[in-house]
């Protein structure tokens, strides 16, 4: 067994979860924060992003 998995099978599933939590709030913040954000430079940041990554726009 390598590093990592000791160290995964050392995390309880609640800290895994606290983790996957925590990470999609902040995921969604970000997504949230620059996609309807009123400052015209950041949704222009966030479009052009989008654009550049295939994201459906319009
Ligand atoms: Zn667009």
């Amino acid at each position: 067994m390598n590093a990592l998995n000791t160290t995964l099978a050392q995390t309880s599933v609640t800290d895994r979860l606290m983790a996957a939590v925590i990470a999609a709030v902040i995921g969604v913040s970000l997504v949230y924060t620059a996609g309807f954000a009123n400052a015209s430079t950041l949704h222009n940041a966030a479009h052009d992003w989008r654009h550049a990554h295939n994201f459906p726009c319009h």
